[in-house]
């Protein structure tokens, strides 16, 4: 530990909290810049929101949301739009504070006018939500997972799922919500930080029973009940793939903003905390995601009144160790310099047995027992990832990984989504100056020009309304004042407007695609003119 700033350059960084940190030329940190911002409910909302829009039936997990203040008179709006046609829809809404946590500040509301129109709702934007009414009971109760993702690498993106994770239960009985119950938070909160305090929480030092059981238990009764937790498992990897490739785009503009290419500089990974409900019929819905999950493996215990202690909590130990294990054996910097052993070793046709000591007592594997605990842990497909085919065991005493790669694992179902990502590459090309996360005028322009958008029904003078536009509303709805200019939001959100208008009568993710395909093409041209203008002087 550093508390003071002294440094030494290191294989790995753990950050307690963020990123931040300009004086890294090397190793990998277990953070990526603008994370922690990505993840706050109001990013996130919008970031699936986009995803939304462009692929409605994909992005089904993430409930309805509504941005406020900006978007209150959308809301109510559209609730009573709602409710018009369907006069027996009697929902019920959550608040969530931005950047709030563990709980705090949600409230449920049956009606658009029960928002609480304090001045603090001005000051401190919110999503409001469609609260899931039914959510899957066990013991009555309900309860939610809690499941932990490590995003490896950024570019090429590596995601890779625990195959067990906690399951976070309320403490009073589930009924839907009525005027009269939408106070009780520990009938509809599973936070565990909430329900600690209710005179049932149960400590349990078993896995399956108690306020906080391992994930598996949960699948366990399920699939004694007969529940499809294949299919399950499935829809889950689905929806945290999904999620990701929604939050990918602005990580990259932050990335190469915090880190831009061709300076020395650190790699990147993150394990990121998944909040997933279930709902009665079994469909995962995503409630959020943690930049930072607490990785305590104690619970505090209360002795006597006010006195407490930390007592080990088996259920946490169980699967985060596995976790951060996992975690530094993937990360593992020896691990290249493992495999040039091993392709050496290969090449000389020569047995050896290479032993070394993991910092702990610990032994480190390689990708083929990665590969096997990757096949018995889902089994839905082969593993198709190459890293996974050629190495052979040399260590035989670690657990198997309780990380299994899903990302590029399944690339070939997700890839299509990854439209986005092609508009912040284009984004990122006209950005111009290094370091940046906004786009100029200028650059806007050049943009336009370079991928030839202008012509005798879109002059300049309307490419600069277009700019000046979307950039004034995004920069009043107060997300980011620091730098003018426009964001990635809103770059995407002009990108959508000039695919619209040039590709008419198709759906949305089909004009988006052909302008990002026309933009490619214009650019590759551009690209060749200018490679062949060098070589000729
Ligand atoms: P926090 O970061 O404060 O924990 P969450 O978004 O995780 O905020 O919400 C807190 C809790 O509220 C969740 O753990 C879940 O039990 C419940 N919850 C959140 N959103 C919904 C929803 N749309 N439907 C039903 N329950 C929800």
């Amino acid at each position: 530990q550093y508390p003071f700033g002294r440094r030494l350059p290191c294989d790995i960084y753990w950050h307690g909290v963020s990123f931040h940190d300009n004086n890294i030329f090397s190793g990998q940190v277990n953070k990526f810049p603008g994370m922690t911002e990505m993840v706050r409910k109001v990013t996130l909302s919008r970031a699936v929101r986009t995803m939304q829009d462009l692929f409605p039936l994909e992005y089904n997990f993430y409930p309805r949301s509504w941005i406020l203040p900006e978007e209150l008179p959308l809301f109510v709006e559209e609730v009573r739009m709602m409710k018009d046609s369907d006069p027996s829809w009697k929902p019920t809404f959550i608040v969530k504070p931005d950047g709030g946590c563990q709980g705090d500040g949600i409230y449920l509301i049956k009606d658009p006018s029960d928002i609480r129109q304090t001045g603090s709702i001005h000051s401190r934007p919110a999503v409001v939500q469609e609260y899931i009414c039914k959510p899957l009971l066990v013991d009555k109760l309900k309860f939610d997972i809690r499941l932990y993702v490590l995003l490896k690498s950024l570019e090429p993106l590596e995601i890779y799922i625990a195959k067990d994770g906690l399951s976070r239960f309320c403490t009073e009985p589930y009924q839907e919500p009525t005027l009269k119950n939408l106070h009780q938070v520990f009938m509809h909160l599973t936070n565990y930080s909430l329900n600690i305090h209710s005179g049932n929480f149960i400590h349990s030092d078993s896995v399956n029973t108690g306020s906080k059981r391992t994930f598996s238990s949960i699948l366990c009764r399920l699939s004694s009940r007969g529940a499809d937790v294949k299919k399950l498992w499935s829809d889950i990897i689905s929806l945290v793939i999904k999620t990701i490739i929604a939050l990918t785009p602005e990580l990259k503009v932050y990335y190469q903003s915090d880190i831009p290419a061709g300076k020395p500089g650190p790699t990147c990974f993150q394990i990121l905390g998944f909040d997933i409900l279930l709902m009665k019929n079994l469909k995962p819905m995503l409630l959020e995601v943690n930049a930072n999950p607490s990785m305590r493996i104690e619970h505090e215990q209360e002795l006597s009144p006010g006195v407490f202690e930390n007592v080990p909590s088996p259920v946490d130990e169980e699967v985060k160790v596995a976790v951060i294990r996992d975690t530094l054996r993937l990360m593992d910097p020896q691990n290249k310099k493992r495999k040039d052993i091993q392709k050496n070793i290969e090449s000389r046709k020569i047995k050896v047995n290479i032993r070394y000591n993991y910092f702990t007592s610990y032994r480190c594997q390689t990708s083929e027992h990665v590969s096997e605990a990757n096949k018995d842990l889902l089994d839905i497909g082969p593993a198709d990832s190459p890293e996974h085919e050629t190495t052979r065991t040399l260590e035989p005493e670690l657990p198997s990984l309780c990380l299994k790669q899903v990302f590029p694992k399944y690339a070939k179902q997700f890839n299509y989504l990854r439209l986005v990502d092609r508009v912040a590459a284009l984004f990122i090309r006209f950005l111009g100056v290094k370091g940046t996360t906004k786009l100029g005028p200028t650059g806007f322009r050049t943009f336009i020009r370079n991928c030839k958008l202008s012509n005798s029904n879109f002059s300049m003078a309307c490419v600069d309304i277009l700019y000046i536009d979307i950039t004034r509303r995004r920069n009043g709805m107060g997300i980011d004042h620091k730098e003018s200019g426009m964001c990635l939001q809103a770059f995407v959100e002009a990108f959508f407007c000039l695919a619209q208008k040039k590709y008419k009568s198709l759906p949305l993710h089909q004009q988006v695609t052909s302008l990002i395909d026309f933009c490619e093409y214009q650019l590759a041209v551009l690209d060749e003119k200018r490679r062949a203008v060098c070589h000729a002087d």
